[in-house]
Parts: structure tokens; C-alpha cells; sequence
């Protein structure tokens, strides 16, 4: 189907638009008009950029109904295995090819193509730098806060905290620059080079006996045990054989450190990155590189998975259990997923790294299906695991929930100049509002959840809609004026630290601190500069970062998860857990971590007691064997939502009926659930059900689904939205 057609006459083109069909246009001659081509079309009254997926002498159309293309893009096609690959991921998550393959497509539609800018360099103050402009800063004030912003950050201030400053600053950082006021900083310790220990040697040598071929390696190494450093010279291999080396990351935050990293490890290696947090001209210069082949590595989120990749010698997936690979709106796919399929497809080895791999990734494991390579010491040899201790939640001695325990261990730490990290996973102050007279509790007028109080500025706000209102003074209900806020969130341990030691030098770091871009980073900085004493937050603090004088790390409120009705949460607490307790201890300091639980005697606590997270794989495992769940079986998820409640309901009866039907006429092994209530039973307005079938054997799952989605497509239900996820991570 590729190359030049002569007889150049329909070009059947998938556009992104809501059916995502793929519709005939007229291919005038001359064009060169391929499968894979970038080409602008009218659909409809709207212009949009579709793909090419084939180009034919034929139309079903009648010709005058045909309109003609109006224009190729000035772009290479996507390489057929990207065409490729978005056909499986059509026809696998059920979406429209349009949709699948708009995820393939550079961001063209901006229209005018920018020169990407240079990534913005970390500057440091030079000698002459400090003398210069401590004399000027005393005369102008306007100077004097850039000025200490410099000087107080040893390391210097990276590349997101300058891409975060006033216009004004950048002016003058420029200018400075121009002066030899301020430098780029030498190469820092970090980035020096390492000698492989035994453990990385033999990974590295693992992977490498794969080269050329199909294959899939679990690299399980606990946290620290330099994981970084074996794809790094897995990518150098397969770079230095000519290649081109895929990475994926979980987050985009994570990004510009590993790029630094593996920019140390492989010196004149043209690296591309790809990931949301790019303008669209940085993404498309990017995009450009990778598929001339002149970038030897392409680092990205999970979107950079359809990067085009002439020379693909090697796909590596970081933290492959991380759940943001899965795309939970639109094309539902998981980009680990689909990672294996494109190095399926392409005869190259792929790497699945983590410290806690997912179940299905050791399930493959075990059975055999993929290699597995283990490190099961931290890389630096000063640095040990660290001591896991228990404090009750409800202890006695708590101060507006800190236990006693943790309290003294952050005070010894205070007392040793050492870092602390306190990891609480809900924002907010607290996550509920209720009376202490009667049983009113602050719920969302369009969601069925609670209402998080806030702080800074005081609201109640909803975590899953964004309303926010007012925090009454009385209970609404009885009148009462005793509210109490219940429960534990970033801002009130926040505050409790700094009750409990004014002195000390407090961050805050989860969505709220982190909305303005480079803030994340800037904190991060300060704490590498020793600037702070205390970093309390979510998730986001759990990943990555190396801290070497960070020996504490406090746990609270993880409980929580214990109680959730997904069937993952406990596997997720668990990945949290250990990658948290991680941050302790990376370096010659011992490490410490303080979890705050009740239940200390549950399985997810003593398998990080004992730091063997494959007894508890054995454990979670078998229990979803005996339920049924994935790994061990497969699923579905129909959801649905629509204002009326009764419109949910008919529609998944409807829907519920022709799955039995769908269920007779494929022959098909799939057990149908009834239709039940959403775990957000109601969001902004919206009541929401869904509908989960299962299935032992993939094959009898995907017979049935040939049958069901189009009886469901043809459903009435103009009222309702649905959407179907196959293999969820969370019901
Ligand atoms: P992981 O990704 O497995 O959590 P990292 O790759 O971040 O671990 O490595 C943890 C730390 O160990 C880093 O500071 C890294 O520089 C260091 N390190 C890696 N390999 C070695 C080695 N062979 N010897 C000494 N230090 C190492
Ligand atoms: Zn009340
Ligand atoms: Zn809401």
C-alpha cells in the first residue's frame, strides 16, 4: 500500500473527529498522498489534520459526493508500524481508528511552526558574579531578590525555576549571563559516572543478550539499586549498534532529571523528549527529530509510545506499574501495554522496570513468559535499607495527627541538620466537614462525595467537579455552630508541623502548591540546597528524587486504602509504600521510615517491614485467583452517565440484554455482571452505572466484545454517555 501511487485516486483518512471513521477524499495526482500521510481535510463545515490508512483506485462514495484533500502536510508519514500500531490499539480498545490514530499525530493543528527553545540551562552565581552584584544589590532593591535567589541555592537555580521567573528576572538573567555574572554550573556529582556493581553488570548483560530479537525483561530492583544506570547502558549499547532507544516515563516531572541523567551517561547522544508539558512547536521539533533518526533516545509520557522510530533497537518502560501509562479518558489504552505490542511488532527487546512491578508484569513473570533480572541491594554501597517502625494513628500523645513517634524522629532529625518527608496522600486540610450535634456532613451538591475543607484560601471544595463554596459558620441542618473538620490532609499536617517546630524550615508539595509550572522543581531545588528542613505531601514526592541527606520518611493516613472497593488499592498502597520509604536513606545516612497505621499486622505493612514485596505479590495474587480478578481474569467495563437516573438505567438494561445476546451468539466464556452503581455514584450532576463482564481467557473476551460493541453502538441513547474500557485499573 506504500509509495508512489500513479493512479493516485482515494485516500481513505481516519480524522480525530467524534465517530472517528475514516472517510474517502479525492487524491489529486501529484500529491503523494501514502498510507501514514499528514493531510488537512474538510469534515463537515471543520478543517481537521487526518491520517492517510490506505489509498485506493475505488469508492464506495459516488464520485461527486467525494471531496478532494485539501492539502498533504509538509511532514514525513507516520511510519507504517505507528499506522500499524494505532490500527491494534483500535481494534483491541474498541475506538474508532480516528481516535487511536489522532494519538499518533504530532501537534500540527497550532498551525505555525515554532523554533523550539533551547532548554532553559540551571545558572549558578560566578566569583565575580558574587561581587558585582552583592555591591549593586544593596542599591536596588528589585535586584537584591534574584540576587539572593542565587545565592542562596548552592546549586544553583535549574531550568524549570528560571522558565517560573517574571519576564524582568529572565531579562536580567540574560544580561548577567552576557557579564559573567552567572554561569551553567559544573557537571555535579550526580551526574558523575558509576562502576556497574555485579547485580547491574549482569541486568545489563541480560538485556544485551536480547538485542535483535522480540523478548520481554522485568528488571525488578528495589528502590536505589540504580535501575537508571542499567538502562542507561542498555540504551548506550543499542545506540552505539546504531539504534534508537525508546523510554517511558510515568510523569512528566520526572522527565527533565532522568534526560540530565541519561544525558551524562551518554555523551553525544541526540535526545528528544515528548510529553504534555512542551509547547506544541517544542513537541512537533521533537517529533521531527525522532523520526529523521537523528535523536538516539526519546524520552516521554505515555503518548511518546507512537513516536515515530525508523532505527527502533530497544523500548524501556520505567516504573511499569505505574497507573498513569493508563489513559482514563478517550482511546482508554495503557501505554506499557501497547509498548509491548510495538516491540512485538518491531522484533526488539523491551524492559519493564519497578521496584513493585504490577501483578499482571509478575504474573508473565512467573509463568515464565518474560525474563526476569533482579537487584536486590541499594547501588550506593554506603546505603542500607531502611528501618520500617510503627506508630498507632490513634496514639495518645498524637498533636493534630502526628503520633509521638514520628514527632521525636523529626525532632532528632532536626537536631542532626538532616531532611524529613512526610507523606500524607490527600490535599486539603481535612477531607470532611461534619457536625459534632447531628450527622450532617458537607456533601457536593452535584457529586456524591464529601466536601474537602480547605485552607488559604478557606473553602470547601470537591475534589471531583471543582465546585467550591463558602465554610459555614453553623451546621446547616441543626443549627449547631460546633463544625468539625475530620480528617488528615497536606495543610493541616502542614500546620501541625509548624506548631510543633516553628523553627523549622516547612514545604508543601501536592497540586495546590505545584499549579504554577516550575514550582515542583523549584522546591525540589531548595531541598537538594538544604534550604528545608520538613517536605510534607502527596504522591507527587513519592517518585525519583535523591535527597542524600533525607533520612526520615513519615507515613500517614495510608490506612485509607485499606477500606477502598477497588480491587487494586492495596496493590497501589503497596508500590506507594516502598517507593516513599525509598526516599529514606539513598546515601550514607541511615534511613528511617514511621508508618502511622492500625493496623500494623496487615499483609501490605509486614511485606515493607521485611521489604519483600514478592511475598505480597504471592499473597495479592492468589487472592485475586480465588475472585476471579486480573491478572487471573479479564475485564470490561461499560460505564455510563446521564442526568436522569432513569436513563442510566435503561440504557444498561438495554445494554445488559445484548451482552447476554452478544454472549449466546459469540459462544463466548464471558461472565456478564449486572448493572450496578459507579463508586462515584453521581459526578457534577451526572448519575453514573456501569456494567463489568469478565472472562478467564482473553480470546472468549475478545469474541465477545466482535459481538457486543456494535449491538452497543446502535443502542438508543442519545442522553447517555458511555464509554467502554477494556482492561480497566480501576472499577
Ligand atoms: P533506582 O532507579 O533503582 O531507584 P537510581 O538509578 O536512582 O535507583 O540509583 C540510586 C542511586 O545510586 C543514584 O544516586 C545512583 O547514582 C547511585 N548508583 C547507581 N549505581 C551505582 C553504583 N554502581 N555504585 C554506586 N552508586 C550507584
Ligand atoms: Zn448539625
Ligand atoms: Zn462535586
Amino acid at each position: 500500500m506504500r509509495g508512489a501511487v500513479d493512479d493516485v485516486s482515494y485516500a481513505r483518512v481516519a480524522v480525530p473527529a467524534a465517530t472517528g471513521q475514516a472517510f474517502d477524499y479525492w487524491a489529486p495526482e501529484g500529491l503523494g498522498v501514502v498510507r501514514g500521510s499528514l493531510v488537512r481535510v474538510r469534515l463537515a463545515r471543520r478543517r481537521c489534520v487526518g491520517v492517510v490508512t490506505g489509498v485506493h483506485a475505488t469508492s464506495e462514495i459516488a464520485r461527486e459526493r467525494v471531496q478532494p484533500l485539501d492539502d498533504v502536510l509538509a511532514l514525513p508519514p507516520l511510519p507504517e508500524d505507528v499506522v500499524a500500531l494505532a490500527e491494534f490499539v483500535s481494534a483491541y480498545y474498541r475506538e474508532p481508528i480516528g481516535l487511536a490514530l489522532s494519538l499518533a499525530v504530532p501537534p500540527v493543528r497550532a498551525g505555525a511552526r515554532r523554533r523550539a527553545l533551547a532548554p532553559p540551562q540551571a545558572l549558578v552565581l560566578t566569583e565575580a558574579g558574587s561581587a558585582e552584584l552583592a555591591a549593586r544589590a544593596v542599591r536596588a532593591p528589585a535586584l537584591s531578590a534574584l540576587f539572593a535567589k542565587l545565592r542562596d541555592a548552592p546549586g544553583g537555580i535549574g531550568g524549570e525555576a528560571i522558565a517560573a521567573l517574571a519576564p524582568r528576572d529572565r531579562r536580567r538573567l540574560a544580561a548577567w549571563r552576557a557579564a559573567g555574572w552567572v554561569a551553567e554550573p559544573e557537571p555535579t556529582a550526580s551526574a558523575r559516572r558509576v562502576e556497574p556493581n555485579d547485580a547491574q553488570r549482569a541486568a545489563v548483560e541480560a538485556i544485551a543478550a536480547t538485542a535483535g530479537r522480540f523478548s520481554v525483561t522485568l528488571l525488578q530492583g528495589v528502590t536505589g539499586s540504580g535501575k537508571t544506570d542499567v538502562y542507561a547502558a542498555a540504551a548506550a549499547g543499542a545506540i552505539a549498534g546504531g539504534g534508537q532507544v525508546l523510554l517511558l516515563v510515568p510523569e512528566i516531572n520526572l522527565t527533565p532529571q532522568l534526560t540530565a541523567r541519561f544525558a551524562a551517561a551518554l555523551p553525544g547522544a541526540r535526545i528528544a523528549t515528548l510529553h504534555s508539558g512542551l509547547s506544541d512547536g517544542e513537541r512537533l521539533d521533537h517529533w521531527a527529530v525522532a523520526a529523521s533518526g537523528e535523536a538516539a533516545l526519546v524520552v516521554g509520557t505515555r503518548l511518546a509510545v507512537y513516536a515515530p522510530l525508523p532505527r527502533l533497537a530497544l523500548v524501556i518502560v520505567d516504573e511499569e506499574h505505574d497507573p498513569s501509562y493508563k489513559q482514563q479518558d478517550g482511546v482508554r489504552y495503557h501505554a506499557r501495554d501497547v509498548a509491548i505490542v510495538r516491540a512485538r511488532a518491531r522484533g526488539v527487546p523491551i524492559v519493564l522496570g519497578s521496584a513493585t512491578p504490577s501483578l499482571e508484569t509478575v504474573l508473565h513473570a512467573r509463568a515464565g513468559r518474560y525474563a526476569r533480572v533482579v537487584l536486590p541491594e541499594r547501588a550506593d554501597p554506603r546505603a542500607r535499607a531502611p528501618a520500617i517502625r510503627f506508630a498507632p494513628e490513634d496514639d495518645p500523645g498524637a498533636r493534630e495527627g502526628l503520633a509521638g513517634p514520628l514527632v521525636e524522629a523529626i525532632r532528632a532529625r532536626l537536631a542532626r541538620r538532616e531532611q524529613s518527608l512526610v507523606f500524607v496522600n490527600r490535599r486539603g486540610y481535612a477531607p470532611s466537614l461534619k457536625c459534632a450535634a447531628c450527622a450532617w456532613e458537607a456533601g457536593c451538591p452535584r457529586c456524591s462525595a464529601r466536601l474537602v475543607v480547605h485552607r488559604e484560601p478557606a473553602r470547601l471544595r470537591c475534589h471531583h467537579c471543582g465546585h467550591a463554596e463558602r465554610i459555614p459558620r453553623a451546621c446547616p441542618s441543626c443549627g449547631n455552630v460546633d463544625l468539625h473538620a475530620r480528617g488528615l490532609g497536606t495543610q493541616r499536617i502542614e500546620a501541625a508541623l509548624a506548631q510543633a517546630f516553628p523553627d523549622a524550615r516547612i514545604a508543601r508539595v501536592d497540586r495546590d502548591t505545584t499549579r504554577v509550572r516550575g514550582a515542583f522543581e523549584a522546591v525540589r531545588e531548595q531541598v537538594a540546597a538544604e534550604g528545608i528542613d520538613i517536605l510534607v505531601g502527596t504522591q507527587m514526592l513519592a517518585k525519583g528524587h535523591d535527597f542524600p541527606r533525607l533520612t526520615l520518611v513519615g507515613v500517614i493516613g495510608a490506612d485509607h486504602a485499606l477500606y477502598s472497593a477497588d480491587f487494586r488499592a492495596v496493590e497501589r498502597l503497596a508500590a506507594l509504600l516502598f517507593q516513599v520509604a525509598g526516599r529514606a536513606g539513598r546515601a550514607a545516612l541511615p534511613g528511617e521510615v514511621v508508618v502511622q497505621t492500625a493496623f500494623p499486622a496487615h499483609a501490605v505493612y509486614r511485606a515493607l517491614a521485611a521489604d519483600d514485596y514478592d511475598a505480597l505479590a504471592s499473597d495479592l495474587l492468589e487472592e485475586r485467583r480465588v475472585a476471579a480478578l486480573p491478572p487471573h481474569a479479564h475485564l470490561v467495563l461499560l460505564a455510563a452517565e446521564a442526568v436522569s437516573r432513569d436513563d442510566v438505567d435503561r440504557f444498561l438494561a438495554a445494554a445488559e440484554h445484548e451482552a447476554r445476546a452478544a454472549r449466546a451468539r459469540g459462544r463466548a466464556a464471558v461472565e456478564v455482571h449486572a448493572p450496578v452503581p459507579s463508586l462515584l455514584a453521581r459526578r457534577a450532576g451526572h448519575e453514573r452505572a456501569q456494567i463489568v463482564v469478565q472472562a478467564s481467557r482473553r480470546p472468549e473476551l475478545a469474541r465477545f466484545l466482535d459481538a457486543w460493541v456494535p449491538a452497543l453502538r446502535a443502542l438508543p441513547g442519545r442522553r447517555v454517555r458511555w464509554s467502554l474500557d477494556v482492561d480497566p485499573i480501576a472499577l
